[in-house]
């Protein structure tokens, strides 16, 4: 039976990560927004959390300090909590470490590994979603062919965070179109590879601080020795649940940044000379807000816990997603009712957090558990 009582380095890691968020994030979201701007400084503070050196063993430079889904998903709640928007762009060299890390060949950990965890931000990213409104992340229509020691890319991608200053993209391609998970490999792809262009920053309804590009490779031909994990492959299906039991952490984190300050203010604000938090309507809805985070993170934690387990978490991460990504829109919902007609203007950052909401039931593949 899982059991989800944190043991002291979860705690003090919890602790450490809530304190940055406090300090190194929060303050500077609403700006960032505003300016859809990600400060670069901002990439080598969150690097020195050691999300990848830690993860990574001693032989390839790490620390070695093992590694957990349950205890990333606790990590990025705190950062999410912080900004989402910027806890995404700075973890995206996770998205590149993880795959090479749990599939890699030994030439490929040894090749990348050391670079994942130097003393600076390495820009790497991944991208897996495709700009089709049916898009399946179990049916890729990028496709990579194997002729002889080369690799032919084609396709497009969308929605891949940071895109525009990576060193290399890890791009996920179906053998051919319909060929399901099974086929799907992991391909790094590096900057200036012919066929490769990266297109114009993508405008959306909210995580404007996270630069997101869509990615097109039109006979894109790399080396053989990029496919991660060699003949052998990647379990797309486990990458996958790590994903989604991420994201959920992830939604999380933003929907009790929401319900935390709308219950604050409900506290402070009077009408007809009671604190609103005092009337029903209100009341219920912080009330629901605080079982729906709960139970959100119950599940993100379960998903995660069956991960490291190594256990298939395909269901519970499935589960994880769905209703993270839902109930997050309802409590940041609530989040902007609470506040009334101050939850709609931008001197609050529940719209904010409203917008960000949002993007949740659209990501999928930002595998950084
Ligand atoms: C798009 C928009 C346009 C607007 N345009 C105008 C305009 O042109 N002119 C203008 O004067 N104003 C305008 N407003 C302001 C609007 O009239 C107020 O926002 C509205 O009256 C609510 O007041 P408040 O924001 O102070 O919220 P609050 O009164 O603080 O309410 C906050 C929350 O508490 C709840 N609540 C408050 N009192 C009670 C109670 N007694 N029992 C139960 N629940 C309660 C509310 O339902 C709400 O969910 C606009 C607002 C919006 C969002």
């Amino acid at each position: 039976m899982a059991d989800f009582t944190l043991d002291e380095d979860q705690r003090q890691i919890q602790d450490m990560t809530r304190k940055f968020a406090a300090k190194e994030l929060r303050p500077i979201a609403r700006n960032c927004d505003e300016e859809a701007q990600f400060p670069a400084e901002l990439l080598n503070k969150v690097w020195e959390l050691g999300f990848c050196a830690n993860a990574i063993p001693e032989k390839y430079g790490g620390y070695e300090l093992g590694r957990s889904a349950v205890t990333t998903a606790i990590m990025v709640e705190e950062l999410a909590w912080g900004d989402v928007s910027l806890t995404l762009g700075a973890l995206s060299p996770l998205l590149m470490m993880i795959p090479i890390l749990e599939f890699g060949t030994e030439e490929q950990k040894e090749e990348w590994l050391p670079k994942l965890c130097g003393e600076q931000f390495f820009p790497v990213t991944a991208a897996l979603m495709e700009p089709r409104i049916t898009f399946d992340p179990m049916d890729l229509r990028t496709i990579a062919q194997t002729k002889g020691d080369e690799i032919v890319l084609n396709g497009v991608k969308c929605m891949a965070p940071m895109a525009d200053q990576a060193e290399h993209i890890l791009v996920y391609a179906s053998a051919a179109e319909g060929a399901g998970p099974g086929s799907v490999k992991a391909i790094i792809v590096d900057k200036g590879t012919p066929g490769l262009k990266i297109g114009e920053r993508e405008k959306n309804l909210g995580l404007n601080p996270l630069p997101l590009f869509r990615v097109t490779f039109e006979d894109c031909v790399v080396p053989k020795s990029r496919l991660v994990g060699g003949d052998r492959g990647i379990d797309y299906m486990r990458l996958t649940n790590l994903s989604r039991s991420v994201l959920g952490a992830m939604a999380v984190g933003v929907a009790r940044a929401s319900y935390e300050y709308a219950l604050d203010y409900a506290k402070e604000r009077y009408a007809f000379g009671e604190p609103i938090a005092s009337r029903q309507s209100i009341a219920f809805m912080l009330a629901e807000s605080a079982m729906e985070v709960d139970g959100m993170r119950m599940l993100a934690w379960r998903a995660a816990w069956r991960l490291d387990r190594n256990e298939d978490a395909t269901r519970d991460a499935a589960l994880a997603r769905m209703y993270c990504a839902e109930q997050t829109m309802k409590v940041v919902d609530y989040g902007v009712q609470i506040l009334g007609g101050h939850g709609y203007i931008r001197e609050h950052p529940v719209e904010m957090w409203f917008r960000n909401g949002r993007g949740f039931s659209t990501m999928e593949g930002l595998a950084i558990g």
